[in-house]
């Protein structure tokens, strides 16, 4: 027997219709690119996601196209958010800290049909504009007195031209809750980047469980300003969770440094962040120095890599702002777990609280996780067995865009790449990570690129390339190196052979050399001995 309830496919549009009819006078401001602040609300941001559909569709970006973005967070932004998965289309979202090369690849494997771009990046299209293959048009977000008076790209357009020819006459279509809604690359430990292709109904999914009370929080009563960007894995779903409960939304562009950041938390009342621990280190460093305080903030978010506890202690202890320790993927949607508490921990002194906190947390719901040994057998919720974690959820990818690396899961779960263990109340911590990349500031280096290029110096027989802590960073590339018998090779040389083939900040910061490189039984390189070994290296830069 079936159940008789309304069928209502779970589409992206559905939030944008919530927000505009439940919540219209919600205000949503943003740092534009221009540099002053623009104000508006979710009825203004439904009626220009209309237009901008409309024009979309005008433009032959039928379901399925792939409609690029290399943009910071703002209303713009957040409109293509709505505008292309709304109508039926791929929201793609660049990382513009990739090297032109990897921008270039990514937007050929995605196929992408149009790219939007804040003028910040303009010279970054001026280099990809000539060597994308499928791009047909490059549309400048901003207004006709911001756009270049001259430019190197064919078939530039502006956004706000786009935005006045359209009209709001546009109804959402509805389809199957299934299609794919957005796009976003992921460096994977090996080869190229692999795209996760999220659908509308993994996003709602993600979107429900996300705003939880145990997961992100979120309300109403909340102004949410993500400072991750949006296009790291649609900044941990906020975009669509502001909508789904009506909450202010506050955009700080360009402007991530700990000065601007402070500026927008205290003049709009942001009362939740989220972000990296690279960008808190610089705020707290500047409301430090300023002796400040934080007036209205409850709440901030931190993930994408481990929170160092001293960080999760000044902002409890010294500003009265909780920290949500949060763990998760691109592959997941990416929200995997958060550190909330439970009634238990209520009794605990505050210290057994804090060791609780910073532990990656629990799952929220929607996710499965398990932790197994090396033959791939379960190990117990103890706090003690440490194996790698694997998880499965609906908001969790079953294969790579297409289809790239094969299947990618073992017995219906995803392999994370995570050592972790999980203690008898579902608390997660991660204990190592069994995946090579180095992950510097939020984002990844991939090791192996940095290792191909130091091998193809002709002095060099063999070279490793490890993530060693770095005190602002998290971790930065350190190179290991072999010389070939005889060869003359010092750090100077080694580190300017890597001018010119590499987004500069991908650099390592330091060579070591060394006579040899420990092989496993397969002939790989054990990166993980290095990392012992090294384990206590102190960068030049930290
Ligand atoms: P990404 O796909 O870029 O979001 O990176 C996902 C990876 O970042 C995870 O598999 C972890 O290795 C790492 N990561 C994310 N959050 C945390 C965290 N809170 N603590 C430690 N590692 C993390």
């Amino acid at each position: 027997m079936l159940g008789q309830m309304m069928q209502q496919p779970l589409l992206v549009s559905s939030l944008l219709i919530h927000a505009e009819r439940h919540h219209g006078s919600q205000e949503i401001v943003s740092r534009r690119v221009e540099g002053d602040i623009h104000r508006y609300t979710y009825r203004d941001l439904a009626a220009r996601s209309r237009r901008m559909a409309k024009t979309l569709v005008a433009r032959n970006m039928g379901p399925s196209a792939r409609v690029a973005t290399l943009a910071w967070n703002g209303y713009r932004h957040l409109e293509l958010y709505y505008a292309v998965s709304g109508s039926g289309s791929v929201l793609h979202t660049l990382n513009p800290r990739l090297h032109p090369d990897q921008v270039v690849w990514i937007a050929d494997d995605a196929e992408d049909q149009i790219l939007f771009f804040d003028m910040t990046f303009l010279p970054l299209i001026e280099a990809i504009a000539g060597r994308v293959k499928t791009i047909k048009a490059f549309v400048a977000m901003t207004d006709r007195a911001h756009m270049p008076a001259t430019s190197k790209v064919a078939n530039l357009l502006c956004y706000e031209d786009l935005i006045d020819a359209s009209d709001d006459q546009y109804d959402w279509p509805s389809f199957d809750e299934n299609s794919a809604a957005s796009l976003c690359y992921t460096s994977g430990t090996t080869g190229n980047p692999k795209g996760a292709l999220y659908s509308h109904r993994s996003t709602l999914l993600h979107t429900y469980a996300a705003a939880l009370p145990d997961a992100l929080n979120c309300s109403a009563r909340d102004a949410i300003l993500p400072v991750v960007p949006m296009f790291h894995v649609n900044a941990w779903g906020l975009p669509y969770i502001a909508c789904m409960v009506g909450a202010k939304m506050v955009f700080p562009g360009p402007g991530l440094d700990g000065k601007s950041l402070y500026e927008m938390f205290e003049s709009e009342g942001v009362t939740i962040s989220a972000g990296v621990p690279t960008v808190w280190q610089g705020l707290l460093g500047h409301v430090e120095a300023n002796k400040l305080r934080f007036s209205s903030m409850r709440r901030t978010v931190i993930g994408g890599s481990a929170c160092p506890p001293a960080m999760l202690q000044t902002f409890q202890d010294r500003y009265g702002v909780q920290v949500l320790h949060a763990w998760g993927m691109t592959e997941m949607s990416p929200l995997g777990t958060v550190c909330s508490l439970k009634h238990k921990h209520e009794a605990m002194s505050a210290e057994e609280r804090l060791k609780v906190q910073f532990k990656q947390g629990r799952v929220v719901y929607g996710v499965d996780m398990k932790i197994v040994d090396a033959e791939g057998k379960e190990l117990p919720f103890d706090g003690k067995s440490s194996g790698e974690l694997m998880v499965r959820g609906s908001a969790i990818i079953s294969s790579y865009f297409k289809s790239a690396g094969g299947n990618p899961l073992v017995d219906g779960w995803f392999p994370t790449g995570d050592v972790a263990l999980i203690d008898e109340d579902g608390y997660m911590q991660i204990t190592d990570r069994s995946k090579d990349v180095i992950k510097s500031g939020g984002e990844w280096i991939g090791s192996i690129d940095l290792e191909n290029i130091a091998m193809a110096h002709p002095a060099v027989s063999i070279a490793a390339c490890i993530a060693a802590h770095h005190p602002k960073w998290d971790e930065r590339p350190l190179l290991v190196v072999v010389r070939k018998p005889g060869a003359e090779l010092t750090r100077e040389q080694m580190l300017a052979f890597y001018e010119g083939k590499i987004a500069k900040w991908w650099t390592p910061d330091d060579v070591v050399f060394v006579d040899a490189i420990p092989l496993g039984a397969t002939g790989k390189m054990q990166k993980n001995k290095l990392r012992d070994a090294y384990k206590d290296y102190k960068l030049p830069t930290a």
